[in-house]
């Protein structure tokens, strides 16, 4: 077995519980979170990040984005409420209903499976309505076509409406007016769900991490942390004074063989770099196969030993190469630092995501399952 030594990520779970505790500073009293943990914990690992979280007072609950990742959590131990933020098909159903796991809903065809499902299972099954503000991608509209949905919800046997939301298109740029007419729009439905059809539906939900740190205005019942959980940020876009957070992931690998080449030798499938003196290379394991981006050829840069490593030639799929002519004693078997700090110098998540043209988002979400992750901090310090 190859073991964490060829190349794995790191997981600091204090840091995620840090960046919860400084968001919940943040937010409106009373207001609940959900952590977002869609896409295995945006690649940090959402079930070991559910455990660590799971004691938290506040936490309502989690989203995940399918069926599969939310059953996930539950074989993990995992208890609270899971929502899956995006459509469900109806063969899921029955077991979502045995297992707590909630469905979004804005399908008429939805409601009689899920009341069947409900059925079925001897339940009652929580759904939360999904509310299309300007994001264009899924809900009913805000309006009367949108309120005889909600009815109709409220009127089908075995389904209990405990949730409602909406998704912000634009909470991480500089203009707050277009998140505050979507969370204006979503408060007068929910309110003409209260006058008209005499609902409070309990769980009102807007904020994604933008909004929590921009606008606690609209906090609602609940927030749905994402990519503040794990310490990134949504974009430039949302100031860093407001909610101090910590980047909870780093990604080591290793110099696994060290030569000197004369000038003029290719390096790399293609030859697109060429010694122009003599060179001293680590080959490095890790590529592209693991997520590491094949964009950063010729570009991007590794640590090692405190210094930046340029990086020559093209990326593999599971090895690349870099040039550590410059830093003397680097040798085989030293760490290299892909994602993290090492001595005086870090390399981000947004700084690698910039230089590689990928979203940070992206980034992490890319790094492959066979890339071991290590957790540290586990207990309550
Ligand atoms: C992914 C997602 C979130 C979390 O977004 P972040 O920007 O990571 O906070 C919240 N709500 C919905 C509906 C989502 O799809």
């Amino acid at each position: 077995m190859q073991g964490p030594d060829r190349t794995y990520v790191k997981i600091d779970l204090a840091a995620i519980r840090a960046n919860m505790e400084a968001m919940h500073q943040n937010i409106a009293p009373g207001t609940k979170m959900a952590a977002v943990i869609k896409t295995d914990g945006y690649g940090h690992g959402a079930a070991a990040i559910a455990q660590a979280l799971e004691p938290l007072p506040y936490l309502w609950g989690y989203c995940t984005a399918t069926f599969e990742e939310a059953r996930a959590l539950r074989e993990a131990g995992v208890e609270k409420p899971v929502l899956i933020l995006g459509y469900t098909f109806p063969a899921c159903y029955e077991e979502e209903a045995r297992l707590g796991i909630r469905p979004a809903v804005f399908r008429e065809d939805q409601l009689s499976a899920l009341s069947d499902a409900a059925k079925k299972a001897g339940v009652t099954f929580p759904v939360h309505v999904a509310v299309d503000t300007g994001m264009s991608r899924i809900g009913i509209t805000p309006d009367d076509r949108g309120l005889s949905f909600v009815k109709k919800a409220l009127e089908t046997p075995g389904i209990q409406v405990e949730g409602i939301f909406t998704h912000f298109a634009k909470a991480d740029m500089l203009s707050p007016d277009p998140t505050m007419t979507q969370a204006q729009a979503f408060r007068h439905f929910t309110d003409r769900i209260e006058q008209e059809l005499g609902y409070r539906v309990p769980i009102r939900h807007c904020d994604n991490s933008a909004g929590l740190i921009r606008f606690p205005e609209n906090d609602m019942d609940l927030v749905r942390a994402g990519i503040t959980l794990y310490g990134l940020w949504p974009s430039e876009e949302v100031p860093k004074d407001i909610v101090s957070l910590q980047p909870a992931l780093s990604w080591y690998s290793r110099v696994v063989f060290v030569k000197d080449l004369p000038a003029g030798r290719a390096v790399s499938y293609g030859g697109t770099f060429v010694t122009d003196k003599t060179t001293r290379v680590a080959t490095i394991s890790v590529g592209y196969g693991d997520g590491y981006p094949r964009s950063l050829s010729n570009k991007g840069y590794v640590l090692i030993r405190g210094k930046r490593a340029p990086i020559l030639g093209r990326i593999c799929m599971d090895q690349l190469m870099a040039d550590i002519s410059d830093i003397p004693g680097a040798a085989e078997g030293d760490l290299v630092t892909l994602i993290g700090t090492d001595g005086s110098e870090t390399i981000t998540c947004e700084a690698l995501g910039d230089l590689s043209g990928r979203f940070n988002y992206e980034l992490v979400c890319d790094i492959n399952p066979r890339v071991p992750r290590v957790y540290e901090n586990g207990q309550d310090a």
